[in-house]
């Protein structure tokens, strides 16, 4: 019987570069990738606004340039930063998506692996809920697995690492409470190395 409109799966889940199933929420910050990126990196990041308080919806604020810099002290000590990243996924597991895959999100700034600087330009960012140190949720890690190989089904993924790998001693996050041999066992089966452990 022919199959002749039958597609990937990855190529279903997809929109361009937006994935069906995550929430999406348009952040002005961001720009084209350089031509020919090889996207092949996953960049795992944490955060939480004010940092440690889970719930609610300052960190779409700040992706989208809307987050009320008076609303608590910290807030003034990033005003104007203007960031964002592909992904965020919260305690819940909820996944929501600010900037198209296939576009440049500004998650990295100064960086470098697995031989190539400026990270931003071919790696795409996810952030989870949380603050380095603190540890993560069933449903974070079971969604990141997901998306991780939704995204490998659509891109070169080969690598996997945390914000504090790329840029060691400026970043900490996702920190010692991410389980990174959880994810590697979430990922079994798939060709995507994970930073050299400790
Ligand atoms: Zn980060």
């Amino acid at each position: 019987m022919a199959m002749t409109n039958e597609r990937p799966a990855g190529d279903a889940a997809w929109d361009g570069g937006w994935l069906r199933t995550a929430r999406r929420l348009d952040s002005p910050n961001f720009g084209p990738r350089p031509p020919g990126a090889c996207i092949d990196l996953l960049v795992v990041h944490s955060i939480s606004l004010p940092p440690g308080r889970y719930g609610g919806d300052e960190v779409q604020r700040l992706f989208t340039n809307r987050l009320d810099w008076d609303a608590h002290p910290y807030f003034g000590q990033i005003r104007g930063l203007e960031v964002s990243a592909h992904f965020y996924i919260r305690r819940d597991g909820a996944l929501w998506q600010f900037v198209s895959a296939d576009d440049r999100a500004w998650h990295a700034g100064a960086s470098q692996w697995r031989g190539r600087a400026n990270c931003n330009d071919d790696s795409v960012g996810v952030e989870l809920e949380g603050l380095e140190g603190d540890r993560f949720e069933d449903a974070q890690y079971d969604v990141l697995a997901v998306l991780a190989a939704a995204l490998a089904d659509r891109y070169p993924i080969a690598h996997v690492a945390g914000h504090e790998h790329i840029a060691p001693g400026r970043k900490q996050d996702p920190g010692p409470g991410f389980d990174w041999r959880r994810l590697g066992r979430l990922l079994q089966g798939r060709r995507i190395a994970l930073p050299p452990s400790r």
